[in-house]
């Protein structure tokens, strides 16, 4: 399979010759169709597979298609969420270099830094928002967060954030996201807390194995 055979539009495509990348993963041919369809999405996915991609690229692809100039401007349209800096700064990365022929913006924030730069960044609005669940809560608090908008939830690495003792956290980041909106979930393993998670957010999800 080319990924011309999965249906992503031509900035996208330009983005990943760019990038080098030549045939999808499994996780990329599984997960960028259902995306696409707007499914939710319950995926067990290892870091190194090319999951990164297999969610970014057609949320990418959705906002592109969906760009209403001006309205959304300053409203976040999509969010990761992401138990550690490393992993959301690498994700911000990838929507970054895979977005760079269209116009969206993506941005991240992380605790354990100055909040005041953050909270620049977002005034100047973002379509985009990858996040660490603390200083999201904690931004969302002095309202310099607008969640009403979301249209795409990713939970990335839903393991690890229990492990870390994120998970009320993420509950409460789900709530404060509209009723309205596709949400994928992506985790290594699936112990019996994620896979309650998943069952009290996710609506029809489709099982993604690889
Ligand atoms: P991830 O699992 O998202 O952390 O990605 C692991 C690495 O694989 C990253 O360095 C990506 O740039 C790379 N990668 C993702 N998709 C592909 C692909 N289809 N072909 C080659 N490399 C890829």
């Amino acid at each position: 399979m080319q990924f011309k055979d999965l249906q992503l539009n031509k900035p996208i495509l330009k983005a990943i010759a760019a990038k080098g990348y030549e045939t999808p993963t499994p996780v990329q041919e599984k997960t960028i169709p259902l995306v696409l369809e707007k499914k939710d999405i319950i995926a067990s996915a290892q870091t190194g597979t090319g999951k990164t991609a297999a969610f970014a690229l057609p949320i990418l692809q959705l906002l592109f298609d969906k760009q209403d100039a001006g309205k959304r401007a300053k409203k976040i349209r999509a969010l990761v969420v992401s138990p550690t800096r490393e992993l959301a700064l690498q994700i911000e990365e990838s929507f970054k270099s895979y977005g760079k022929f269209s116009n969206l913006r993506t941005t991240v924030i992380y605790g354990g830094t100055s909040i005041e730069p953050q909270k620049d960044i977002l005034k100047k609005g973002v379509d985009i928002l990858v996040a660490t669940p603390g200083r999201l809560l904690d931004l969302h608090k002095q309202d310099c967060i607008h969640l009403n908008l979301i249209e795409v939830l990713v939970l990335d690495e839903a393991d690890l954030m229990l492990d870390m003792g994120f998970i009320d956290d993420v509950k409460k980041i789900e709530r404060l996201c509209p009723k309205a909106k596709q949400t994928l979930l992506f985790s290594a393993t699936m112990p019996p807390k994620i896979a309650e998670l998943a069952n009290s957010i996710l609506k029809n999800p489709e099982t993604v194995d690889t």
